[in-house]
């Protein structure tokens, strides 16, 4: 179900990355929609709070937090967030990126979904468990909906929960 609604965009953002494009399975109301079911019910009473890494990650956040009757967190690129806010760096292929989130986004020890739609090297993810970690609040799981094994995503994230729906 998943695999088919997953489009290869070959040489985007850049040449040589094959980008996997998951606006098809959005635009698949039922498959979107069991998705997002599964999603929720896998993680029922087992965490507090989702969050949604931008801008991707926000899309399956929401839904899901809205299925679970949750609140949800934003982590976003550096300088969108309005208020005091905790930063992570990490390494891209080419230069960093960061990532931030509110200081007082979480209640201490919440325990924390979080979700993505492709995990690749892993970078962003564990930049975004770091800081989830410094706002106080736990990890619970990092979710998403496509991992591309052969990158060391999961690797990266050693000693962590990590769900994939589909893996390459
Ligand atoms: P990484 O930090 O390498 O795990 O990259 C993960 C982030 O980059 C996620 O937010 C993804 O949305 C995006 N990403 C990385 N590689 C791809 C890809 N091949 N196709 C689609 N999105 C990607």
């Amino acid at each position: 179900m998943v695999s088919s609604r997953l489009r290869d965009i070959p040489d985007f953002p850049k040449p040589g990355v094959l980008f996997k494009d998951f606006t098809p399975l959005l635009a698949d109301g039922p498959a979107f929609a069991r998705l997002v079911r599964d999603t929720a019910t896998r993680y029922d009473g087992l965490v507090d709070v989702v969050v949604g890494i931008e801008a991707r990650g926000f899309v399956l956040a929401a839904a899901v937090a809205y299925e679970l009757g949750l609140g949800m967190v934003l982590v976003r690129k550096a300088g969108k967030l309005p208020g005091e806010v905790l930063k992570e760096s990490y390494a891209l292929e080419y230069g960093t990126a960061e990532i931030e989130v509110h200081t007082e986004a979480f209640a201490p020890g919440q325990r924390v979904l979080v979700l993505d739609d492709v995990l690749a090297t892993g970078g962003t993810a564990h930049a975004c468990c770091l800081l989830i970690e410094r706002a106080g609040a736990q990890v619970a799981a990092v979710e998403v909906v496509l991992e591309l094994g052969f990158l060391g995503g999961r690797d990266r994230l050693r000693g962590r929960v990590v769900n994939a729906v589909l893996t390459l």
